[in-house]
Parts: structure tokens; sequence; C-alpha cells
């Protein structure tokens, strides 16, 4: 049986007994329930009327949600490009519906996650699909917790197709990657940000951390290492794996926004405390 942890909705290997706990969950990233390790399946979830919800984005680019929400509850995006579609943060449920759908779009050429926390049951999406890669950033291949022959290593970038590439940026996990799809917005070019760059409330400015949920920072090198990076990409918009968008001049966002971080982990700001 493929077991899914229910509250960061990433699959296991196929064991007869689920785990004792999950080893995301335990990490400091992560949070385990007051009551305790649950873990779920997907027949269990089917049979509990789940389904998979679809938003368009943009052109050319969807959004997937497992509703109920599965686990932390992300948005898988889906891009196309002219050679096919490639999934990015599958959510921990699939459906014979949503397969069919996804198909519809385009010819399926990979699934791939940001970061740990996003693994979702990427797997059994990549069989549904027709075997097709699992992309996993080399430093992160330690998380994975279903060991699968379709699961490929990448170290820095890897490019999906034409004008569609991962590229390791580090900082909230070793791994954690995004996504650069230069035809996005209109031509500007779109990153897919994981958690690496978090869209803020006030939609002007950004965020970098190693736990969101317990908030645990990352210092000011690490931030400038993430941006200047990123920099080197081409894109004007960034959306981050739950929706959350900066729509356009998102690198001017991104400049300023760790220039603050810095600044502050610095203690520049520190006679306003
Ligand atoms: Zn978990």
């Amino acid at each position: 049986m493929i077991w899914i942890c229910a509250t960061c909705g990433v699959e296991t290997d196929d064991l007869p007994q689920p785990p004792g706990e999950c080893d995301i969950c335990e990490d400091e990233r992560q949070w385990v329930p007051e009551q305790g390790q649950r873990w779920t399946t997907v027949e269990e979830l089917r049979e509990a009327g789940t389904r998979i919800t679809v938003d368009q984005v943009e052109a050319d680019l969807w959004g997937l949600r497992a509703d109920p929400a599965v686990g932390i509850g992300q948005q898988t995006m889906v891009v196309r490009v002219p050679e096919g579609v490639l999934l990015f943060d599958c959510v921990g449920y699939v459906d014979d519906a949503a397969v069919e759908l996804v198909r519809s779009w385009g010819t399926p050429l990979a699934v791939a996650a940001s970061h740990p926390h996003m693994y979702g049951v990427q797997t059994e999406w990549a069989r549904a699909l027709g075997d097709v890669p699992v992309l996993v950033a080399t430093p992160d291949a330690e998380w994975v917790r279903r060991r699968d022959p379709l699961v490929e290593l990448y170290d820095e970038h890897h490019a999906v197709a034409p004008g569609l590439t991962l590229h390791r940026v580090g900082g909230h996990f070793r791994g954690q990657a995004v996504v650069e799809w230069t035809a996005g917005a209109e031509g500007r070019g779109v990153l897919l940000a994981g958690d690496a760059v978090f869209p803020n409330p006030d939609r002007r400015s950004v965020s970098f951390m190693r736990s969101y949920p317990n908030r645990i920072p990352l210092s000011g090198n690490v931030v400038q290492r993430i941006a200047g990076q990123l920099e080197g990409l081409r894109f004007d918009r960034l959306y981050n794996n739950f929706g959350a968008v900066v729509p356009s001049d998102a690198k001017a966002v991104l400049r300023r926004s760790a220039d603050r971080h810095a600044a502050w982990t610095r203690g520049d700001f520190d006679h306003l405390t």
C-alpha cells in the first residue's frame, strides 16, 4: 500500500503498514499534529469525495488543487510548451478525470517539485501520466519517501524542454528549485518559485524563509545569493505554490525585498525595535 501523510500529503514506498512517523513532518521545517501522526491513501480520499479542481492561471498555465485540500494544500502548476506539459508541485491526490484533463492539454513531459513538502503523490501522477520522469534535485534525494525507478536526479539545472528549465537555488531546502518558463506572461517570462520566494499580502514584496510555518529565517547572505541567481533568469511575473503572484516587475520586487531582508538581518534597523 502507498501511504500518504495526512499533514504534508507526501507518499511513501509500498509498505504493508504505514511508517511510525513522517520524516518530512518531524523535520524542524514542518510539524506533526497535536493528535499525532495520521496517514491516508488515494482510495480513502476518493471514497471521502476528494476531487481535483482546475483554474486557468494564464495562457498555457493551469492550477490544480485537491478539494478538500490534502496535506499542505498546494496548487500544482501545469505549464504547457509546444513539446508538452510539466507538472510542478503535485498535490497529494490524483484521479482519472484529472489525468485525462492534463493529457488533453499536451504530452506529459515530467513531474517535478520545488522541494520535499511539495512531493505530494508525484510518483502516482508520473505513473498515471505514462511513466514520465520524476525530477528531483540531488541534494533533496534523501527526502524522497517513495523510491521508484521513475525518479531522476539533476544537480543544478535541468531543461525539460526549450524555454522550460528547472534551476536549483537552495535556501528553504538545499534542493529547493524553481521553474523558468520564458514564454509565460505574454513572453516576458514567468518564474514558478515554489517556496524559494514567497509573495507577501502587500503585493509589492516577497519573503524568504527556511521554515514558513515555524518562522525560521535564512541569513542575508543566502537571500542575496538566491536573488543574485534568480536575476540571471528571464521572468517578469512570479508565482508561488499556493497561487500567490507578483504580476509584473517581479525582478525589481525580488531585489528590493532581498536588500530589505539582508539589512534587517544585518541589524541596520535595530534602532527601530
Ligand atoms: Zn508528513
